[in-house]
């Protein structure tokens, strides 16, 4: 689908049985993402994490930490400002100054990240030239759960709403939030995501369960999918 990093299971090269699941606007504080890795390593689980730049420089160890224990480190830009609303200059500099970012959490200063996830998943014109230009891959999902709408009661459905979908396409890479910045076009602070944590053991849950595993958050093809 253009528009999106909307993308199916096959135009991504998700094998049945195959998932990846991704976090966005991270590393988050209050012990969160600590709480996540902790999870994620008890069960040996690698997963994609779109870090926003401005968190990173808040907290370079819990970047650093998401690297060494082998997760993807996606690009998802330093403000989180909609690409709907930065000229494509702005773009790659934004994109820039966030993989500046991450080198120096990591220790590295010739970090270039290969991914890269525009904040609200949207795919403009803009993003494309720009990724195309400097020689970046979209960071898909092949499913929304609606992760970003906390409607009460909705948001603890997320796990039920991804089983049905792993039901139903036997494959999926999945996004959750740590915690949720708003689009917009100015610089915001995120809001919490208290679901997260139960929503992750029920989807580990549940891949176990269906006989499915979860695969290297790279495992997918490397391009600009369905375009
Ligand atoms: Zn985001």
């Amino acid at each position: 689908m253009r528009g999106s990093i909307l993308r199916r299971c096959e135009d991504v090269g998700l094998a049945k049985g195959q998932v990846i699941l991704t976090f966005d606007d991270g590393p988050a504080g209050e012990g969160k993402t600590e709480t996540l890795l902790d999870l994620l390593a008890r069960h040996r689980i690698r997963a994609g994490f779109c870090v926003v730049g401005r968190e990173v420089e808040r907290r370079p160890d819990l970047c650093r930490r998401i690297h060494a224990e082998g997760h993807l480190l996606v690009n998802h830009s330093f403000d989180h400002v909609s690409p709907l609303s930065l000229t494509e200059a702005e773009l790659t500099a934004d994109i820039e100054r966030c993989d500046a970012a991450i080198g120096r959490a990591i220790g590295n200063v010739e970090y270039r990240s290969r991914w890269f996830r525009p904040p609200g998943g949207i795919v403009n014109l803009g993003v494309e030239r720009v990724l195309t230009r400097t020689a970046r891959n979209l960071y898909p999902i092949t499913f929304f759960a609606w992760d970003v709408f906390p409607i009460p009661g909705n948001c603890w459905r997320i796990g039920s709403a991804i089983r049905d979908n792993l039901r139903r396409n036997r494959a999926g890479m999945y996004i959750l939030h740590e915690w949720i910045y708003p689009i917009s076009a100015t610089p915001t602070a995120p809001g919490n995501c208290p679901w997260l944590i139960p929503v992750v053991e029920e989807i580990i849950a549940t891949v176990r369960r269906e006989g499915a595993e979860f695969v290297a958050p790279d495992q997918i093809l490397a391009k600009d999918f369905g375009h």
